[in-house]
């Protein structure tokens, strides 16, 4: 199996390659142009005699003759994909294009990283996929939830129109090592303050939740996605029911790391949403999939990674 994972360098690319390389009947292509992406995440893949990196902007084409791709490129934190807002919509948009292209071309199946953003502030509770949405056009964020409902539909329009093989998953917040430090999300963020023994900023009064999923778990439902029959197009949400305030998971950090930091509140980026949990019944039945690692068992491998990366650094 020839597999291309672009964002192959990022948090969730670099986890899914560790995963597929290890395979060696696989050859696996990573794309990344660095923007996010780190070379640290995949330097002892690059060991592999099935492993090759290849930097590149997924915003231009590429020729490369594939069975499977990934497409899991795109800055995905709220500070990284709205410091260039125009590239990010690029990278979702022309990015899509060029892929489904290869696919095209080549018969191959493509896996689109979507995003629970694609529901903005959500009115529905928990978000089933059949949930439209409650998007903002014009926000600092639409680059990002625009960016990533156009790039559904043309994989639903390629399907519909070339019978190209398409997957769509929508990911909820997820965790885990080799997400950068300086990612800007709240678990990267809170863990890295507390052990450096910094203030932790909770934004707005902290009463907002998320559902926050293990990279471990989320990997195998990407994978078992991947790998479903072919008539399984998506969208299909996948994440961690798990709903927790952020001062629920700043107390869990603090508690976990043992650190004396204090919180202290900043301002409420703008249209943060203000609820997020998953309905992940579609995944259960169709992947036989759901998550098996809890919040707090997740924290303390989060916790011993970011350590890790301090003593060294
Ligand atoms: N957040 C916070 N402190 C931080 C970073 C984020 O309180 O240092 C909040 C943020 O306002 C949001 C939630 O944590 O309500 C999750 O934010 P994140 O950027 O991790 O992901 P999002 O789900 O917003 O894309």
């Amino acid at each position: 199996m020839r597999i291309l994972v672009t964002g192959g360098a990022g948090f969730l690319g670099s986890n899914l390659c560790e995963r597929l390389v290890k395979d060696p009947g696989n050859y696996v292509y990573c794309l990344d142009n660095l923007q996010t992406g780190r070379i640290e995440n995949i330097r002892e893949l690059m060991e592999f005699p099935n492993f090759e990196f290849i930097q590149h902007d997924i915003v231009e084409p590429i020729e490369l003759t594939v069975d499977q791709i990934y497409n899991a490129a795109c800055p995905a934190s709220p500070p990284a994909y709205q410091a260039d807002p125009v590239h990010t919509m690029k990278t979702s948009v022309f990015g899509m294009l060029n892929m489904l292209e290869l696919a095209r071309k080549h018969n191959a199946t493509v896996l689109q990283f979507s995003t629970s953003e694609v529901y903005g502030d959500a009115q529905v509770h928990p978000q089933p996929e059949a949930y439209w949405g409650n998007v903002n056009p014009d926000g600092i964020r639409s680059c990002y939830d625009e960016g990533k409902r156009a790039a559904e539909t043309l994989c639903f329009d390629y399907h519909r129109q070339y019978g190209v093989k398409i997957k769509v998953i929508r990911i909820f917040n997820t965790y885990g090592p080799k997400m950068d430090p300086n990612d800007g999300r709240v678990i990267s963020n809170f863990v890295n303050q507390a052990l450096r023994g910094e203030d932790l900023t909770v934004y707005g009064d902290g009463k907002q939740t998320r559902s926050f999923c293990y990279v471990d778990d989320l990997i195998e439902g990407i994978y078992r996605m991947m790998n479903s029959s072919d008539d399984v197009t998506g969208p299909v949400n996948l994440g961690n029911p798990g709903e927790f305030t952020m001062l629920e998971l700043a107390e869990e950090v603090l508690r976990q790391t043992g650190s004396r930091s204090k919180l202290v509140h900043k301002e409420l980026p703008k249209d943060d949403p203000k609820q997020r949990r998953p309905d992940i019944t579609k995944a259960k039945q169709l992947l036989d999939w759901e998550p098996k690692v809890a919040l707090r068992e997740g924290l303390a491998n989060t916790i011993e990674y970011y350590r890790g990366l301090m003593e060294r650094a």
